[in-house]
C-alpha cells in the first residue's frame, strides 16, 4: 500500500458490530485525514448476536465522546459486574468472575495470599465477600460512585449499537453503500486489494480495507487466503442458537453462564428483553437437542424466531496482511464465554488507529499489529480453556473429554503455578487481571498448596483488621447502594448523572 496523498481512503466492509465500531470510530479520530466509506448488504443481514461486554467498552464510548445516557437509551443497556458461572466445577455450584479488584493488594503479592493465609487462621469469608462489584452484583445493585468506582461493563443490544454508532459515523463524514460485494479485485502489480465491486457494477477503490464481513471473511480470505489456525481441539464447542424473550423480572447486573452437558447456556438482561443462548458441542449434542434444551428453559414469550448459528473455534493467521485488516468475526472466533469478540474488535480498531500509516505502509507495523492482536487473542483462548479443563466434572462425555484433552503450554504453566503457589502474573497488557485468573481458578476447584508467605507478617491484630474492615467496608458500600434496575430508570431518564 502507498499512500502519499491525503485523505486515506478507507473502505469497510461490512456494517455489523465490527464494521460500524470502526467507521465510527476511524472518522471521529481521524476527521478530513481519512475518508471513510462503509459497504454493507441489509439483504445479507448481520450475525444478530452479541449482547454482553466487558469493561474497556466504556473507555471506548468515552474516547468517542459518546454520552453514556445517551448510549444506554439506544441500545437498551443494562450494566454489567461480571458473569455468574453455574454448574462449571460441579453440577449445582457457581461462582461469580467480578469486574473488580478483590480486597487490597500488596506490590509482592495479590489478596488472594493474605485470604489463604486468613483461612488458615479461622476466618471463613468466601473470597468474594470482599470485592464491591461481586456484592453488588449478588444484591443486584448499582450506582456510580464517586470516590469508590466500581468497574463495570454494559450488557446491550449490539443491532441497537450499530445503528447508535451509523448514525455518529455519518455525521462525522462516513460515506454509507448499500450493496453486495460481488468481487474483490486486487492490484496486478503488488497483490495488494485495489477495489470491492458490488452487483451492479459499481466499483469502491481504497487505500486501506477494513474486512468486517463476518464470518465469510470476504476480503482477508476469500481474496487474500492467509489461512486459519483451527482451535476446536482445545475448545470443541462449534454450535450455538440464540433467541429474545420478554423480560420476566427486573434485569440483574450480571450475565449468567450456566454449563450443561455439553455446553453451556446464556442468559443476559437488557432493559426491554433477556437475551438466552445455549453453545454447544456437536460431537456431543445434536442441534435439535440443543435447540429444543434452549427452548425449555427460556423464560418469557419469544420475541423471534431462533437463531441457529455454526462456527469453526480459531484465529485468522494474519489479522493484517497487504492493505486489509481483518476486525470482528472475519478475524476469527471464540464463544462467548467471557464477553471478548467485541473488546476484541475495540482492541483492532485502537491498534488500527495507533499503527495508521504515513505513506508507505511498514511491514514493522503489520507484523507488530499481528503480534499484538494474536497474543491477545491466545491469552483470551487460554482464559477460556480454562473453563472447560479445571473442572471436576465427569458425568458426561463431553466432559470427559474436556478433562482428557491436551491444553496449550502456556495455559499448564498457569494453572501448576497456581496450584503451587498461589500466583498468577499479568503479561504483555493481558485482558484478564491476575483478579480475574484467580476467581476463575478457584472458581473451577484449583486451590493454592501455598501463598506468599509475607501475609505471615502480619500480626494477628493486624490481620483481623485487614479482612474485617475489608469486608465490612464492601458490606457498607453495598447497603447504601440503589437498586440496579431502579437506577437504569433514573439515570436514562435524567439528563446529567444522578
Ligand atoms: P456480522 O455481524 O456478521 O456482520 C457482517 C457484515 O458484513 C454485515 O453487515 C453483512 O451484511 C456484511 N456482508 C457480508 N458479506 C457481504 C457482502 N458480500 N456484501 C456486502 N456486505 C456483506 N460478542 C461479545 O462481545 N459478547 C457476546 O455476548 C457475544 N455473543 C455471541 C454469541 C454468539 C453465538 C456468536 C456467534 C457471537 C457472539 N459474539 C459476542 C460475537 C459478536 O456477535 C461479534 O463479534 C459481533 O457481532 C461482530 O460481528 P461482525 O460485525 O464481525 O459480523
Amino acid at each position: 500500500m502507498n499512500t502519499t496523498s491525503l485523505p486515506l481512503r478507507i473502505v469497510v466492509a461490512g456494517g455489523g458490530t465490527a464494521g460500524w465500531m470502526t467507521a465510527a470510530a476511524l472518522a471521529r479520530t481521524l476527521g478530513p485525514v481519512a475518508q471513510v466509506t462503509l459497504v454493507e448488504s441489509e439483504q445479507i443481514g448481520t450475525i444478530g448476536v452479541g449482547e454482553s461486554t466487558i469493561p474497556p467498552l466504556v473507555a471506548y464510548n468515552c474516547i468517542l465522546g459518546i454520552n453514556e445516557a445517551d448510549f444506554m437509551r439506544a441500545t437498551q443497556a443494562t450494566f454489567k459486574l461480571g458473569i455468574n458461572f453455574e454448574n462449571w466445577r460441579v453440577p449445582g455450584e457457581s461462582y461469580f468472575h467480578s469486574f473488580g479488584g478483590t480486597g487490597k493488594d500488596h506490590w509482592s503479592a495479590g489478596f488472594q495470599h493474605f485470604w489463604l493465609h486468613a483461612q488458615t487462621h479461622g476466618y471463613d469469608a468466601p473470597y468474594g465477600d470482599y470485592c464491591l462489584e461481586l456484592k453488588a452484583a449478588e444484591a443486584s445493585r448499582f450506582a456510580h460512585l464517586p470516590d469508590d468506582r466500581m468497574n463495570y461493563a454494559y450488557q446491550l443490544d449490539s443491532g441497537l449499537y450499530a445503528r447508535f454508532l451509523r448514525r455518529m459515523a455519518e455525521a462525522d463524514g462516513t460515506q454509507r453503500i448499500e450493496g453486495r460485494i460481488a468481487k474483490v479485485e486486487l492490484d496486478g502489480d503488488n497483490g495488494d486489494i485495489a477495489a470491492l465491486l458490488l452487483d451492479g457494477d459499481r466499483q469502491i477503490e481504497g487505500d486501506l480495507f477494513i474486512d468486517c464481513t463476518g464470518f465469510r471473511a470476504l476480503l482477508i480470505e476469500g481474496a487474500l487466503h492467509v489461512g486459519y489456525d483451527d482451535w476446536t481441539h482445545w475448545l470443541p464447542c462449534d454450535g450455538a442458537v440464540a433467541i429474545q424473550t420478554s423480560s420476566v423480572r427486573p434485569p440483574v447486573p450480571y450475565t449468567r453462564a450456566i454449563a450443561h452437558e455439553a455446553g453451556w447456556q446464556w442468559r443476559i438482561p437488557l432493559q426491554h428483553r433477556q437475551g438466552n443462548g445455549i453453545v454447544y458441542c456437536s460431537s456431543f449434542m445434536d442441534p435439535d437437542a440443543a435447540l429444543e434444551k434452549l427452548l425449555a428453559s427460556v423464560e418469557g414469550d419469544r420475541l423471534v424466531q431462533p437463531n441457529p448459528i455454526r462456527f469453526r473455534t480459531g484465529a485468522r493467521r494474519r489479522q493484517w496482511h497487504r492493505n486489509c485488516v481483518a476486525v470482528g468475526l472475519s478475524g476469527g472466533f471464540m464463544e462467548p464465554l467471557e464477553s471478548t469478540s467485541i473488546h476484541l474488535i475495540q482492541r483492532a480498531v485502537l491498534r488500527i488507529l495507533r499503527m495508521l500509516p504515513a505513506g508507505t505502509v511498514s511491514p514493522l507495523d503489520i507484523a507488530e499489529f499481528n503480534d499484538q492482536q494474536m497474543t491477545d487473542m491466545e491469552q483470551i483462548r487460554d482464559f477460556l480453556i480454562l473453563h472447560y479443563k479445571a473442572t471436576d466434572r465427569r458425568d458426561t462425555p463431553f466432559w470427559r473429554h474436556c478433562a482428557a484433552m491436551a491444553v496449550p503450554d502456556s495455559l499448564t504453566h498457569r494453572m501448576e503455578l497456581f496450584r503451587q503457589t498461589g500466583r498468577v502474573f499479568r503479561k504483555n497488557e493481558e485482558l484478564f487481571a491476575e483478579n480475574s485468573w484467580v476467581q476463575v481458578m478457584m472458581g473451577q476447584g484449583i486451590t493454592p498448596q501455598s501463598h506468599h508467605p509475607i501475609a505471615g507478617k502480619l500480626r494477628s491484630d493486624e490481620l483481623n483488621h485487614l479482612m474485617t474492615s475489608l469486608k465490612h467496608q464492601v458490606s457498607r458500600t453495598v447497603a447504601n447502594l440503589p437498586d440496579h434496575a431502579a437506577y437504569i430508570a433514573r439515570y436514562c431518564s435524567a439528563q446529567e448523572p444522578v
